[in-house]
């Protein structure tokens, strides 16, 4: 029978990843978190549908939130934990022969060279990625909305997920790398929007909607999300 890959599943208490197990010897479905990553794993026997797993999931939300939230880090970046890339989850998977840097590939994330390196090579990387897809979203909204920024930096902010300073310089945190693509696509179109407006008036909002349709579930994600995101790295 088909594994279903790991996925982000929304519980009680937040978003969670969930990765989906077959065993010819599981008897019945079975709950455990892995420490490592924080990934909720659900193990089927040979017969047992998804289904059957997310009624366990679904009957069982206060026992994860309560294992979750004893784990002292949500994510550490090490050979095998799960991380969320635009919202997906992937596995770092440490190659320590293979060549080329931080890659991702199939779902995972490959980090090579020594194991003493993988934090930091991790890191790096998904600081060049959030870079990436940030300044091609600033570059959309800017556009639209004829507006030029100074330059695009991104940071290791933990208060905050952008700002845009007076001289029309935009950062974001690299944390947001992790969120999902339409929260991403928000902060750019606010702090773009800052390009015109320094304040949360009516008329920094308006612009705001005509930059980005998904203001009000972005702001819903970041807001519950946040806590999360700021444990992981
Ligand atoms: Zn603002």
């Amino acid at each position: 029978m088909e594994v279903p890959p790991p996925e982000m599943l929304e519980l009680r208490t937040g978003l969670a990843v969930v990765e989906w197990r077959r065993s010819t010897r599981a008897q019945r479905v079975s709950l455990r978190i892995d420490p490592r990553g924080g990934a909720i794993i659900v193990t089927l026997p040979m017969r047992a549908s998804r289904r059957a797993g997310m009624a366990l999931l679904m009957n069982h939300q206060d026992w994860i939130a309560d294992r979750l939230a004893a784990l002292p880090d949500a994510v550490r970046f090490t050979d095998g934990a799960i991380l969320p890339i635009a919202g997906v989850p992937h596995r770092i998977r440490h190659a320590p022969t293979a060549r080329g840097g931080a890659f991702l590939q199939d779902g995972e994330l490959i980090v090579t060279g020594s194991a003493e390196f993988l934090r930091r090579r991790t890191h790096d990387f998904l600081r060049k990625e959030a870079g990436r897809r940030l300044a091609a979203l600033v570059a959309e909204k800017s556009t639209l909305a004829a507006l030029h920024p100074k330059r695009i930096t991104v940071k290791d902010t933990k208060s905050r997920w952008g700002s845009c300073a007076s001289d029309g310089s935009l950062s974001f945190s690299w944390r947001l790398v992790m969120a999902p693509p339409y929260a991403q696509d928000y902060v750019a179109a606010h702090e773009v929007a800052h390009l015109r407006h320094m304040n949360h008036g009516p008329r920094f909002w308006a612009l705001v909607d005509q930059l980005t349709p998904h203001k009000a579930p972005a702001i819903e994600w970041l807001h519950t999300e946040a806590p999360r995101l700021l444990r992981i790295g």
